[in-house]
């Protein structure tokens, strides 16, 4: 019999819903038209795209119109870099913080390349943005400011209200990455804020491959992909019509998850791992309500987490992006986590089919693991 899986990489991806799959499958062969064809059956695709576009948009306090379907999180923050760092301002200073996810990260790198002057903002060793150090940094040269909501690795929600309100002050764009928070927190764009704002549907239980960018009324963003004219121009490319109506159904599920009932099963696998010699990564208050990342002390984790696999247990030590490649951890160095520290870091994230029995088991696995390797050491 084939063993249960104890899925804890909600951070990486999420199960697709049911009824997502049923809209997918309604929209793939049924209603299959392209939004931009003449006939009744374009009209229909194209009429409900534009009522999720207004559901999603509604989410966040946006208009439907602010919303431009992606291909995702990572075409949405390349596109908040690179569709607003060409426009002519006279100012080409840009600011990211040192936690973003590699989308933001790289679109950063390679904007320096083309000439941009790109600074890195500090966090604190609680993964939180120094507001006091940003507003000091930002001068008449500031074009752009990229944070986080919630990060993927240690899941800690940053202030973005207060951010905003010195974005406003300062007279500089503001982009916020909520792809790990859209549909789970409170969001609402006027009170942050903020400018422009990338969401995927991957991370709600929707399907992979699909996304928004969030762009005010009135800011002038470049395509990446041209050609078609979709999304009023500023997107090229036949709309995801099943990835677009999936998203929308994800969300309408997705918010009406027990989230106090996940939450009180994080605070418990904390405090277990705790007992057996874990120390968190990152925020304990400022966190989301299924995030746990953890240090052991003598372990590698990379290990561990192959270990747990073997047991049925999915979870991983950072972003599943760079999880294959062998580059640092920017974000546990940016805390100021040393070597060890890096190596012995586990990252537990939760979803609502978790049960206590699940817990109980992953931590009896880990308490395992650590007394055999931490006695190799
Ligand atoms: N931003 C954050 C914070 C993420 O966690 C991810 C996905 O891991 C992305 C962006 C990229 O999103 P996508 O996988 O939809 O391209």
């Amino acid at each position: 019999m084939a063993r249960r899986i104890i899925y804890l990489d909600n951070a990486a991806t999420t199960p697709v819903y049911k009824e997502v799959v049923r809209e997918i499958d309604y929209y793939s062969t049924k209603e299959y038209g392209n939004p931009s064809s003449p006939h009744y059956l374009g009209e229909n695709a194209l009429k409900a795209i534009n009522d999720s576009r207004k559901k999603l948009a509604a989410e966040i306090g946006a208009k439907a119109h602010e919303i431009i379907f992606v291909s995702g999180g990572t075409e949405a923050n390349n596109m908040a870099l690179m569709g607003i760092a060409p426009i002519k301002t006279g100012k080409n200073k840009i600011f990211v913080s040192a936690i973003e996810h590699s989308s933001i990260y790289e679109s950063a790198q390679y904007l320096k390349v083309l000439g941009y002057d790109v600074r890195e903002i500090p966090v604190d060793k609680e993964g939180l943005i120094d507001l006091e150090k940003l507003e000091e940094a930002i001068d008449d040269k500031t074009l752009f400011i990229s944070v986080m909501h919630a990060n993927n690795e240690i899941g800690v929600i940053q202030n973005l209200r207060a951010i905003g309100v010195l974005c406003k002050k300062k007279g500089v764009l503001f982009h916020t990455d909520a792809v790990q928070s859209f549909g789970k927190e409170r969001i609402n764009i006027g009170e942050i804020g903020v400018d422009l704002l990338s969401a995927s549907a991957h991370k709600i239980s929707g399907p992979k491959g699909v996304g928004f960018i969030y762009a005010r009324e009135g800011i002038e963003i470049k395509p990446l992909i041209i050609g078609g004219g979709q999304e009023a121009g500023r997107r090229g490319g036949t709309e995801n019509v099943p990835g677009i109506m999936g998203f929308a159904k994800a969300l309408e599920i997705t918010r009406k998850i027990n989230r106090e009932k996940v939450r009180k099963l994080k605070d418990y696998l904390i405090l277990r791992l705790k007992k057996i010699g874990g120390k968190i990564n990152g925020s304990i208050e400022k966190r989301m309500y299924n995030n746990v990342n953890i240090s052991f002390r003598d372990v590698d984790a990379e290990q561990l987490v192959l270990y747990l696999s073997q047991k049925g247990v999915m979870c991983s030590t950072r972003s599943a992006c760079l999880s294959k490649q062998q580059k640092e951890n920017r974000v546990l160095k940016a805390l100021g986590l040393n070597e060890e520290e890096i190596k012995g870091s586990l990252r537990l994230v939760l979803n609502e089919f978790i049960t206590r029995r699940d817990i109980d088991y992953v931590v009896k696995e880990i308490e395992k693991f650590l007394k055999k390797q931490q006695s190799n050491f």
